[in-house]
């Protein structure tokens, strides 16, 4: 390694470009490097399942373009250049031929979209929104087209019907999952869900499998496992996300649910830190916004001399479905307890407690979602 060698952060998402950003306040003066696979654009990810219902183009989504980025952090941003490989002995990141040293490295590199089995086959017509790339190509393969076939019942395969449908296309949602966002909600606040999005013409295909997908003329034809057909002019994958570990793991860093960190953000090497979607802290893969923004600012202190562990505490997700406002804040997987339901309408109050009567985890909708605060104050810290 290199004297002046700089820290290196793989990923211009959130979460390496907020890392940037928070470490820039403690640290003007040691080199920093930015490497992205993607155009270095800097954006908000949760504005992609709004965008349609607003008519935004993918360029109007982008605050500012990486040499932008690269100027405000002091920064070297390089884009369109992928890291394909990590040398921690030598502490070397490898793009292609091209081997560049770091002092640290920390490892922001997401998560990626699972995909069907027809996703090659259908091409353009069957597609996928992680990035703001892929948001622009969607957009570009909705031209002219009126109906989407939505495919995965989970946060963001609702929200994405939500607003396609205020965009002015028809939407139907086929999924395996007996009812919507199974992983967040219980059966009853799930409905008063599915019902607000039925009233805006969202039609659901709950709790059948897909036997086939196939090109039909300029668009789709979909054989469910129930015998029902169904066509549309656009398909949608929004069957989960997988936290980008190949990277680490073919390093030799340890990986679980995503690249396995302590409550300082380090891996199994004790020079390469991850946050965001691709790691697992403490234990925890949460793919959300807020816990990538207290990692950074945890990770921000460390990398600039004052070794500092992250802490969580329970942070609720306004999920997008204006159709049935909605805040979840779920119950950590392991945690032994069940849903309590008070229904009234669309209205619902679901509280997730134990035996002893301590809440871990809520749902609200409708009217309901103004207890969000009352309720997070009762909920115990995910990382003390
Ligand atoms: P990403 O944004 O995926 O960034 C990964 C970066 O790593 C990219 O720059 C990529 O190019 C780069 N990269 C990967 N591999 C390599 C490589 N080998 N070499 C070089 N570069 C590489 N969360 C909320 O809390 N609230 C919401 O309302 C919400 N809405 C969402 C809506 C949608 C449609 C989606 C998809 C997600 C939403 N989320 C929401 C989740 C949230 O957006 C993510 O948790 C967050 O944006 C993840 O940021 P990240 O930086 O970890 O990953």
């Amino acid at each position: 390694m290199s004297d002046n060698a700089p820290l290196v952060i793989i990923g211009t998402g959130l979460a390496g470009y907020n890392l940037a950003k928070e470490f820039r306040k403690l640290d003007a003066e040691r080199p920093l490097m930015l490497i992205s696979a993607d155009d270095g654009r800097f954006y908000s990810k949760p504005l992609l399942s709004t965008g349609f219902a607003k008519g935004k183009e993918a360029d109007e989504l982008a605050m500012q373009d990486g040499e932008a980025m690269a100027e405000q952090l002091g920064a070297q941003v390089l884009t369109g250049q992928e890291v394909t490989a990590i040398d921690t002995r030598e502490r070397l990141v490898r793009l292609g031929e091209r081997s560049l040293p770091y002092s640290d490295l920390v490892l922001a590199t997401g998560a990626q979209v699972r995909t069907l089995p027809w996703r090659e086959a259908l091409a353009e017509r069957l597609l996928s929104i992680n990035d703001l790339a892929d948001y622009g190509r969607f957009r570009a393969a909705l031209n002219g087209r009126r109906s989407v076939l939505i495919v995965g019942a989970g946060l963001i395969g609702c929200e994405f019907a939500n607003d396609l449908r205020l965009g002015g296309f028809e939407v139907t949602v086929v999924a395996s999952d007996p009812w919507l966002m199974p992983q967040l909600l219980p059966e009853q606040a799930a409905a008063a869900v599915q019902a607000g999005l039925e009233e805006l013409g969202v039609e659901f295909h709950l709790g059948c499998a897909i036997e086939n997908m196939a090109l039909e003329g300029d668009g789709l034809r979909v054989r469910l496992d129930s015998g029902v057909e169904l066509v549309a002019d656009q398909g949608l994958s929004a069957i989960g996300l997988v936290p980008r570990s190949e990277l680490a793991e073919a390093a030799g860093l340890a990986a679980g649910r995503g690249v396995q960190v302590d409550r300082q953000l380090r891996t199994s090497d004790p020079h390469v830190y991850a946050l965001g979607d691709c790691a697992e802290v403490a234990g925890l893969n949460l793919m959300y916004v807020m816990p990538l923004m207290t990692s950074a600012r945890a990770l921000a202190k460390t990398l600039s001399g004052t070794p500092t562990e992250v802490g969580y505490p329970a942070m609720p997700i306004m999920v997008k479905t204006p159709a049935c406002p909605l805040v979840v804040t779920p119950p950590l997987s392991g945690v032994a307890g069940s849903w309590q339901c008070d229904v009234e309408g669309r209205d619902v109050r679901a509280r997730f407690v134990d035996a002893n009567g301590q809440l871990h985890g809520f749902a609200l909708t409708g009217v309901a979602v103004a207890e969000k605060l009352q309720l997070t104050r009762e909920l115990p810290a995910w990382l003390d």
